[in-house]
């Protein structure tokens, strides 16, 4: 009988923890929906960052390939310049050096004629050699003689003279050619190994691009599947808070200003004038530098943090409870994500100008069970 009692409040023991246990499990799944969407988040931000170096790396990359196909090119026309020039000089070389040859041969042709005319100014007297102004038999004859031989000498000297100047101009032109055409060589010789240089640095960074174009590509696709993943746990998120009817009981307290930094309402709630067009402004404007701080007007969860095509641009909701929210439009950026539990005070987001809008400012919204009200109440006073 004993036995049987203590059986008894054991069991019911066992079955208050199983309810225990069981009741707590929306609570940790909640929990789980959103480690997920922070984790696939972290995951996201990693690949991101991996990503943009990368992108940087390929940049430096792709401008160290123009650069070195800038330098190919100029290399490239100053060989091709530098051929022109070579061919241009080995032409005039040649055309000296056959100059030189048609010199040379007037000066040995001259000289032979020289050298026989001395020969017919000699006549052989006596078995012997002998000047014909020595072999003259009087004195006027032999002046005459001597006139003469003078004179053809002088002649054929300074013709020879002048030859040999001029063979002598042509060698030194001949010269300057040469010591030009070796130039051009050796600039040449310069180029062709600059060429060479240049060509294997670019199939270097060729090599090392095409690397990195094959790592952007993985990291793409690894940050194609990252967002997909970040994506669906933020859509569970959301389903799991839209199906637990947001917080419970409003947080309570007081509403605080958006923007501690910036008063002035530029826009108030209610209808406006736009173009001529009566429009409804579902909440105030407050005008504030891009990037000032805006801070949750009270504590709650994030319930949307994200860029919206319909005009707000990057906005955020945050639900209070009790049928409350605050909504937070045209962000700069955004300092929370979905899931994130605020206090009042926090800074969630900065003022920007994204979506619909036409200058830096913050549009904030009160809603109440789904509806606007104005906010201007709430904020004024704290
Ligand atoms: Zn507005």
């Amino acid at each position: 009988m004993k036995n049987k009692r203590e059986w008894l409040i054991i069991t019911a023991l066992v079955m208050a923890i199983v309810m225990v246990v069981t009741v707590g499990m929306p609570l940790s799944v909640a929990a789980n929906a959103r480690e997920d969407y922070e984790s696939a988040q972290e995951e996201l931000n990693r690949i991101e960052k991996e990503l943009s170096a990368i992108k940087d790396t390929k940049q430096k990359q792709q401008q160290e390939q123009k650069n070195a196909q800038t330098q190919i090119n100029l290399v490239k026309n100053q060989l091709s310049s530098l051929n022109t020039q070579i061919a241009e000089t080995s032409d005039a070389l040649a055309l000296k050096q056959a100059e030189l040859d048609d010199k040379k041969a007037d000066i040995k042709e001259t000289d032979e004629l020289f050298k026989s005319k001395l020969k017919a100014m000699y006549i052989r007297r006596n078995g012997n050699m002998v000047a014909t102004a020595l072999a003259v038999d009087t004195f006027s004859e032999m002046l005459t003689a001597v006139n003469t031989l003078t004179s053809i000498s002088q002649a054929d000297t300074a013709l020879l003279e002048k030859l040999n100047k001029e063979k002598k101009e042509i060698e030194e032109a001949e010269a300057e050619i040469e010591s030009k055409l070796e130039e051009l060589e050796a600039a040449k010789e310069l180029q062709q190994s600059k060429q060479s240089e240049y060509a294997s640095l670019l199939q270097k960074v060729n090599q090392q691009l095409s690397e990195t174009q094959a790592q952007e590509s993985a990291a793409q696709a690894a940050y194609a599947e990252a967002k997909a993943e970040r994506d669906a746990a933020a859509a569970e998120l959301e389903k799991e808070f839209a199906a637990s009817g947001g917080l419970d009981g409003f947080v309570g307290g007081d509403w605080k200003w958006p923007v501690p930094t910036n008063r002035y309402i530029s826009s108030y709630y209610g209808y406006r004038n736009i173009f001529g067009y009566k429009e409804f402004h579902t909440g105030i404007d407050i005008p504030a530098p891009e990037r000032t701080n805006i801070i949750a007007s009270n504590s709650g969860v994030v319930t949307t943090a994200k860029y919206a095509s319909s005009g707000y641009g990057n906005r955020i909701i945050i639900d209070h409870g009790g049928g409350y929210q605050t909504l937070y439009a045209h962000c700069y950026a955004l300092n929370v994500k979905v899931g994130d539990f605020v206090a009042q005070g926090d800074v969630i987001a900065f003022v920007g100008s994204t979506g619909l809008s036409t200058g830096n400012h913050l549009h904030f919204e009160i809603r109440q069970n789904g509806a606007t009200v104005n906010p201007y109440p709430y904020v004024k006073d704290n």
